[in-house]
C-alpha cells in the first residue's frame, strides 16, 4: 500500500481527500483523475486541489466499508501510476481559435433528442466523411449493432476495458418460464431469468469487418462503415460530447506495414483539411487511452509505441475544452492475428482504422454555426 497518499482526515463524511505525491504530476495526474471515477459507483464527482496538491473526491455512501474500499482501491491506483511511464502528449497540428471568443455563437441545450436540423446536420458531416473512405477505394458495409461471443473473443475489447461495456441478455424460448413470466403479479422480469450467450452491444464498429474476412488471405483491403456505438460512461460525466449511445464512422484497412501507414496519414492529413475548412478549431496530438493494463505503461519503449499508434483530432471548444472529435489508429499485426487475416505468404496482414464521433461532429459544428443551415459553410450545406 501506498505510504504517500495518507487520507487527510477529513470531517464530511461524503468526501474523501487524498494528500497526492510529489510525483503524481502532469500525465500522471490527469490519468489519476480520469481513473478515480471508475473506483466506484458511489463517486459523484472528482476535483484536484492544487494549492494542496490533493485530490477531493465526493461519495454519495455513509457505508464504512464502502468508503475504506475506496481509499484502499485509490492507493493502488496512485501506487500503480508512480511506476507507469506516461509519456508527454506530442502535438502534431494545430488550429488555434483566435483569441477573444470564450463562448460558444450557440449554446448546445438539447440532449435528450436530435431535432431535423441536428439530423441534417449530422447527415451532411457524414457525407463528406463517407466521401474520403470512397475515394480511398472503401468498400461500403453496413452491419448489426450487436457483438457475437465469437467476435468478442476474438478482438479482447471486453477485457481490455470492462468499464465500457453493455451486455446482451435475452429471454429463452421456453414455453414453462415464457408462461411463468406472463402470469407473475410483478411488474419486473427477475434479471436470474435472462441468458447471457456472450454477446455485447457494439463498443465500437471496426471488428465487424475483421469478422467479415477472418480465416482468409487477402493482400489489401479497405472499409468503411457507420453504425450505433454503446458505451457505459460514468453518468455524472455525460455531456453532448460524452454519450452512452453515439454514431461512429469508421474507416478501416488491411494491408503492409506501409500501406496501413500510408492510409493512416494521408487520411489524417486530408480529415485535418476538412476540419480546418469548416472553420473548426483544434488539434491533432498523441493519444492516451485510460485502463491499458498496468503492466503496459511501465516500460518506456512499450508507452511510446502506444502513443503513436493513436493520433486524435481533438476540437477545443470557445470554452477551451478539448473532445477528440476522430482518432487515427495503427493496430499493427494485433487485430488481424486474433482473426487470422493473412497474405499469401501467410505473415498477418497489418490495419488500421480512422473512427469519426458523429455526435461530437454535430457538437462542434452546432457551437460554431447553430441549427439554421443558411449559416452553415457552403461545403456542408452542399452535403
Ligand atoms: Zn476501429
Amino acid at each position: 500500500m501506498n505510504m504517500f497518499a495518507k487520507q487527510i482526515s477529513s470531517s464530511d463524511l461524503n468526501q474523501i481527500k487524498a494528500a497526492l505525491p510529489a510525483k503524481i504530476m502532469n500525465g500522471r495526474l490527469s490519468e489519476l483523475l480520469e481513473r478515480i471515477p471508475y473506483i466506484s459507483e458511489s463517486v459523484k464527482s472528482v476535483k484536484y486541489l492544487e494549492g494542496e496538491h490533493a485530490t477531493l473526491i465526493d461519495i454519495d455512501t455513509q457505508d464504512l466499508a464502502e468508503r475504506d474500499k475506496i481509499n484502499v482501491d485509490l492507493d493502488e491506483l496512485i501506487d500503480a501510476l508512480l511506476v507507469s511511464k506516461i509519456s508527454a502528449q506530442k502535438k502534431l497540428k494545430v488550429h488555434a481559435r483566435p483569441n477573444g471568443q470564450s463562448q460558444a455563437t450557440y449554446p448546445d441545450n438539447s440532449a435528450a433528442y436530435y431535432d431535423g436540423n441536428d439530423v441534417r446536420l449530422m447527415e451532411a458531416i457524414d457525407r463528406l466523411l463517407l466521401e474520403v473512405a470512397v475515394r480511398h477505394g472503401a468498400h461500403v458495409r453496413d452491419y448489426a449493432s450487436i457483438y457475437t461471443a465469437d467476435i468478442m473473443e476474438r478482438n479482447g475489447y471486453h477485457k481490455n476495458f470492462p468499464q465500457n461495456v453493455y451486455g446482451v441478455t435475452q429471454i429463452p424460448h421456453n414455453y414453462t418460464l415464457i408462461k411463468e413470466i406472463r402470469e407473475s403479479q410483478s411488474s419486473t422480469i427477475p434479471a436470474n431469468l435472462f441468458q447471457n450467450h456472450g454477446a455485447f452491444l457494439q463498443p465500437c464498429v471496426c471488428y465487424h469487418c475483421y469478422a467479415e474476412i477472418q480465416e482468409t488471405v487477402q493482400s489489401e483491403i479497405m472499409f468503411t462503415l457507420k453504425g450505433r456505438c454503446f458505451r457505459h460512461e460514468i453518468q455524472w460525466r455525460l455531456n453532448t460530447f460524452r454519450r452512452n449511445e453515439f454514431t461512429m464512422r469508421e474507416i478501416v484497412f488491411m494491408g503492409s506495414q506501409a500501406y496501413v501507414e500510408s492510409k493512416r496519414l494521408g487520411i489524417m492529413d486530408e480529415i485535418w483539411d476538412l476540419f480546418c475548412s469548416l472553420g473548426l478549431y483544434g488539434q491533432v496530438v498523441t493519444a492516451r487511452d485510460p485502463f491499458f493494463h498496468y503492466d503496459d505503461m511501465k516500460t518506456k519503449g512499450a508507452v511510446q509505441l502506444m502513443a503513436d499508434a493513436k493520433y486524435e483530432l481533438e476540437f477545443i471548444s470557445a470554452n477551451g475544452n478539448a473532445s477528440s472529435i476522430a482518432s487515427f489508429n495503427n493496430c499493427q499485426d494485433t487485430l488481424c492475428e486474433k482473426f487470422e487475416v493473412t497474405n499469401d505468404e501467410k505473415s498477418f496482414l497489418h490495419s488500421g482504422c480512422v473512427a469519426f464521433g458523429i455526435d461530437r461532429w454535430r457538437a462542434a459544428l452546432y457551437e460554431q454555426y447553430g441549427p439554421d443551415n443558411r449559416n452553415w459553410p457552403e461545403k456542408l450545406k452542399n452535403a
